[in-house]
């Protein structure tokens, strides 16, 4: 009996593992009580809730003009939070100046953001987005500054910033 046992045991491990594996549960944020379901709302609802220029931005994908965005200047500590569901997604910490005209970060609160390449410049980009609401915020480019040598370009109008 016991050795049926520990044989059953035996084969259901790797089993589980491989189960494990396959159906991944999903992140749970912390800092996100509402659930992903909760921001999946139809074109008319982030209509009603953004203003038109961020709704251009986050839901289509838009660019600010350089150096039109008041958190370019912005030097205080605190936190940038998603401008369509308030997600944290920058530190202050990570802000620097990069000079194009656009709020730069070279690291995004973990598990905040989520990438894909787009081609809207032929020349292929890194997307970045809201990991909760999928709003766009920027792209990610690769001659920002150490420790991490990446720099996310934000739109301001993405953007809510709350100082500490
Ligand atoms: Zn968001």
């Amino acid at each position: 009996m016991n050795q049926f046992l520990s044989r059953r045991t035996f084969i259901l491990i790797p089993i589980m593992s491989i189960f494990k594996f396959i159906f991944k549960p999903k992140k749970v944020l912390a800092s996100s009580p509402a659930s992903e379901e909760d921001w999946n709302l139809s074109k008319e609802e982030w209509k009603n809730k953004l203003s038109p220029e961020s709704y251009y931005i986050l839901r289509e994908e838009g660019t600010e003009r350089a150096f039109s965005s008041e958190l370019n200047n912005e030097k205080r500590k605190g936190i940038f939070h998603c401008a369509g569901c308030a997600q944290p997604l920058f530190t202050s910490e990570t802000k620097f100046d990069s000079g194009t005209g656009w709020p730069s970060f070279w690291d995004p609160i973990q598990d905040s953001v989520e990438t894909k390449v787009d081609f809207k410049l032929i020349v292929p980009r890194t997307e970045y987005h809201c990991s909760r609401c999928e709003g766009h915020q920027g792209h990610v480019f690769n001659d920002g500054p150490l420790p991490t040598g990446k720099r996310y370009c934000n739109n301001g109008l993405a953007l809510k910033f709350v100082p500490k």
